[in-house]
């Protein structure tokens, strides 16, 4: 079943055909009791009217006439003689003459028959009218209650199918509100009207986003506090191995390499702690008017370092010029900033040495456009779903780049910018190689300046 209002349509068009058509079998059949009853009271008395009558006029009866007539004449102990006939009957018995009702086919027709014995014992009278004038009549009878009906029949499918798509409107309602809650939206359904068969729906739905809210947020609960225990030892390891590097100059490389894991150890906390620290409410409570190009530019600026040492070429644009223009939003500066340094140590770990690495700040209408593209190694179309799950990384664990990661950095960009409802686009790089990533932001308009992207004075 696809559709319960179609469904529902169909049986009650249905059922309403059936019981329309046993209606009219059983008026029918009323309607050919009535109408033989009333016919054979008419017949009687035509035949009563025919005993008086002139014999001539009886004889002038032709074919057209729906009642025909004979008058016998009883012999004493022989067969009753014919005296005269209407000219629509043969010249002969078509009865056995016994009183009373009865049928009989001649001229073509199936006749109902009505033997009559008037009380002065010298006349039989035989009265016929046509059987079919009946049934005619009771099938246009019957016709006639039907066809309203009949002609009835779209519109009352019409309005079945109105009533019944009104009647389905909350369970509409309850489809279109669980299919546009967000992923991370977990606030308990409220329907406008809730009829009784969907209130166990509606509770049991309720009560499954509350049980998964709860759990989200023990999850989340759990790595924040978990991330935020293992800083201090972190913190306390690194201290140790900077004296060992110096007490024991010998050892430099085992020590430089433990180094390198606990920074990676560190890495790994830093990101978690990003990732759960950023839920929705805190943040878009606290949204404050951003202007974007000046926060990357802020944030080339202070990780400038890794870029130099790989001897690579990083540029920023405004609307793929060198003229800046006031970028507006609304967001988080912390989180917008987590954002940008992860595309960008993305982009600075997988491009090799003197690779190149280029970031724009766009507007398009009431968007503004951050895209970050490198000349890497690109990224495999059938990866560029997966590299935003978490612990996710092309490869697994041995990255063809032997660049450290956990698989974090994407899942938290993905996590940024739908908290600030932008989308984001994986594609190819406008370098021979490489990855661009574009997120659309909505732009935020303070002032008339800003609608029209001007420049930066
Ligand atoms: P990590 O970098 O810690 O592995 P991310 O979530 O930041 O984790 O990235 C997921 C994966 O996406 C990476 O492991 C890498 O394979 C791929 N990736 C991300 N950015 C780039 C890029 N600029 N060029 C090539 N591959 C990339």
């Amino acid at each position: 079943m696809k559709s319960i209002r179609v469904f529902l349509l169909v049986a009650t068009l249905a059922t309403l055909v059936l019981v329309v058509f046993v209606s009219a079998v059983q008026g029918f059949q009323s309607s050919m009791k009535e109408a033989e009853r009333l016919f054979d009271s008419q017949l009687q008395e035509q035949a009563h009217f025919a005993a008086n009558l002139r014999r001539d006029k009886l004889s002038g009866m032709t074919n057209d006439y729906h009642i025909a007539y004979q008058l016998w004449q009883p012999t004493p102990g022989g067969e009753p003689k014919l005296l005269v006939n209407s000219g629509n009957i043969p010249a002969a018995a078509v009865t056995d003459l016994a009183p009373g009702f009865s049928h009989a086919n001649f001229s073509g027709y199936r006749w109902r028959t009505y033997v009559y014995y008037p009380d002065y014992n010298d006349l039989i009278v035989v009265a016929a009218a046509r059987a079919d004038i009946r049934y005619q009549l009771a099938e246009n009878i019957i016709t006639e209650a039907i066809l309203p009906v009949v002609i009835g029949l779209p519109l009352s499918g019409l309005l079945l199918w109105l009533i019944v798509g009104q009647g389905l409107k909350p369970l509409r309602e309850l489809a279109e509100q669980l299919r546009h809650k967000e992923s991370r939206e977990l606030s308990a359904i409220d329907l406008q009207r809730t009829p009784n068969e969907l209130d166990q729906v509606v509770n049991s739905v309720n009560s499954l986003l509350e049980r998964l809210r709860g759990a989200f947020d023990r999850e989340k609960r759990f790595a924040s506090d978990a991330a935020h225990e293992l800083r201090t030892p972190i913190s306390v390891l690194k201290l140790q191995i900077h004296n060992l590097e110096h007490k024991y100059p010998d050892h430099s490389e085992e020590l430089h390499q433990l180094r390198q894991g606990v920074e990676r150890m560190q890495h790994l906390v830093e990101q978690i702690l990003a990732l759960y620290r950023v839920t929705p409410d805190q943040l878009s409570a606290n949204f404050v008017a951003i202007d974007l190009y000046q926060l990357v530019e802020a944030v080339v600026a202070d990780n400038y370092s890794p870029f130099e040492a790989k001897r690579q070429t990083i540029e920023l644009t405004a609307n793929g010029g060198d003229q800046p223009f006031r970028a507006m939003m609304e967001g988080d500066r912390f989180a917008l900033q987590t954002l940008v340094i992860n595309l960008l140590s993305n982009a600075n770990k997988y491009t090799p040495e003197q690779g190149h690495i280029h970031i724009d700040v766009s507007r398009q209408n009431d968007q503004l456009i951050l895209s970050v593209e490198d000349d890497g190694p690109g990224i495999a179309v059938t990866e560029r779903e997966r590299i935003f799950e978490r612990f996710h990384r092309v490869g697994g664990d041995r990255h063809d780049s032997g660049e450290p990661g956990c698989g974090l950095g994407l899942a938290i960009v993905k996590n940024i910018a739908e908290l600030h409802r932008a989308s984001i686009a994986v594609g190819e790089s406008s370098f021979a190689s490489g990855v661009r990533f574009t997120l659309s932001f909505a732009a935020h308009f303070a002032d008339k300046d800003d609608q029209q992207g001007e420049p930066r004075a």
